[in-house]
């Protein structure tokens, strides 16, 4: 242990003199303990996850050159997470280490956090609420459908904060963990302890992050709960960062007062990554996998980045398995077994259109026999009652059955608008409940269709 500490030192002072001062200090000044040293290698203590890839990415080979150069020897630096040691070792966490046990995932950092048209803004916004929380961007406030990085920024802003400040006390939780921590608050098991348990987490925060608030959605009392952790928390001017599947204002049940308080700071969107973003997402996940990602070819990223245009999970995913596959049958990064690793992931495009089209048709037809229209009459303009009322249903049921677009269903219909398809969809919906007539056809016609 001692060597290695000297070692270390007597690397450190060499490699001082080639870098920059601060980002000397700025990385290196907390590693100054040694985890073991073992089959060649001297583990370091790493405080955070930023400064451990910092160290990796970027001077990893340089610190190991200097360690041959002074020992003549195959010893190498290793660096570990405190988290790391505490996972690995069987001692129970001290209240020392505490501090260092994040409850954010590693790897989401900024640094790890890839940027393009359709993420930039959020990325700029949430760099900006970690380098100044308190600022004037509170809550923040990010959105998006699921997939495109709403944790990950989420997580790199606490990640940032805590590199920052390694006493802050960064709260990480869901709506769906604040939900269950708030019920068990107030079952009577425990009685008041658990209140206390309950104020203690999540009214002390100094960052508070809560992801996929949409699931507070209808929760009454939770959200009750919820808007006074926020009064408490703002009023503190402590930093409050959101996510969600939707804007602020398209949440449904969701107490006025919360909605207006999300709009307070700054809401930002996360769209769908474009193709060259899909890329770099590729590109990232791909050097975690494999020790040399240059072995895949650029083509192969190309063609995944095709296959999944939605989202960056959907890319992960393909990408993992498209590796495991290769490598786990030794089988050669080619783009032609990215169609066979991939095979019952691709969507067969033709094929469902055409099952879709016919589904589409029988809906149709079904619908016209039992009002005794035609399936032309549907597509029609006529506004006579009957048709106007079997129209409705069959998009209705279309809708319900298969769930295309408003823009598709009304193509199904004569080139109707999106507007016209969603007020017939409401409208049946409606009936449905109130009108026991309706509900008869809607029911009668199900079974029809179905069987
Ligand atoms: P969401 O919370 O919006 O559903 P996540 O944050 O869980 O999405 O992201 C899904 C996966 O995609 C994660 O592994 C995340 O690291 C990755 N990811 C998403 N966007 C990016 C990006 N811009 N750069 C790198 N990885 C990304
Ligand atoms: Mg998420």
């Amino acid at each position: 242990m001692e060597d290695g500490m000297n070692l270390w030192k007597q690397t450190l002072d060499i490699l001082k003199k080639d870098i920059d001062e601060t980002d000397f200090s700025v990385l290196f000044s907390e590693v100054n303990e040694i985890y073991k040293v073992e089959s060649n290698y001297i583990y370091l203590i790493v405080p955070n996850a930023l400064t451990k890839f910092r160290i990796e990415k970027f001077y990893i080979n340089r610190l190991n050159e200097i360690l041959t150069n002074l020992t003549n020897s195959l010893v190498k630096f290793k660096f570990i997470l405190k988290d790391e040691i505490s996972f690995s070792d069987d001692t129970p966490l001290t209240k020392k280490d505490q501090p260092y046990k994040r409850p954010l995932k590693a790897e989401y950092t900024f640094s790890n956090f890839e940027t393009g048209e359709s993420n930039r803004f959020a990325f700029i916004s949430a760099m900006k609420v970690a380098e100044t929380p308190e600022s004037l961007y509170n809550p923040l406030y990010i959105f998006g459908d699921v997939g495109l990085g709403k944790t990950h920024l989420m997580m790199a802003i606490g990640h940032y904060i805590l590199d920052n400040k390694i006493d802050t006390n960064v709260v990480y939780t869901s709506a769906q963990e604040f939900t269950e921590d708030f019920f068990l608050a107030v079952s009577t098991k425990k009685g008041k302890e658990n209140i206390e348990d309950f104020y203690h987490k999540y009214r002390d925060a100094d960052v508070l992050l809560v992801d996929d608030i949409q699931f507070l959605e209808g929760k009454q009392s939770t959200q009750e709960e919820f808007f006074k952790v926020f009064e408490h928390l703002h009023g503190l001017n402590k930093q409050i960062v959101i996510t969600s599947d939707r804007s602020a204002n398209e949440l449904k049940n969701m107490m006025a007062r919360l909605k207006s308080r999300f709009n307070w700071g700054l809401s930002v969107d996360i769209k769908a990554p474009d193709k060259p973003l899909r890329v770099n997402i590729l590109k990232r996940k791909l050097s975690y996998l494999i020790e040399n990602p240059k072995d895949v070819p650029l083509e192969v990223l190309d063609v995944i980045a095709d296959i999944f245009p939605k989202n960056a999970r959907d890319l992960e995913g393909g990408l993992r398995r498209y590796v495991t596959y290769c490598v786990s049958l030794n089988y050669p990064f080619t783009v032609e077994n990215v169609y066979t690793a991939l095979d019952s992931l691709i969507p067969q495009k033709e094929d469902e259109k055409h099952q879709n089209t016919k589904n589409f048709d029988s809906v149709k037809r079904e619908v016209a026999g039992y009002f005794k229209v035609t399936v032309a009459d549907l597509e029609s303009s006529s506004r006579k009652q009957q048709v106007t009322y079997a129209r409705q249903m069959a998009i209705f049921l279309i809708k319900e059955l298969y769930g295309p677009s408003l823009k598709a269903i009304g193509e199904l219909f004569g080139n109707r608008d999106h507007a016209t398809v969603s007020h017939s969809c409401d409208k049946i919906n409606n009936l449905i409940k109130t009108n026991p007539l309706v509900k008869g056809d809607y029911d009668l016609l199900m079974k029809k269709i179905n069987s």
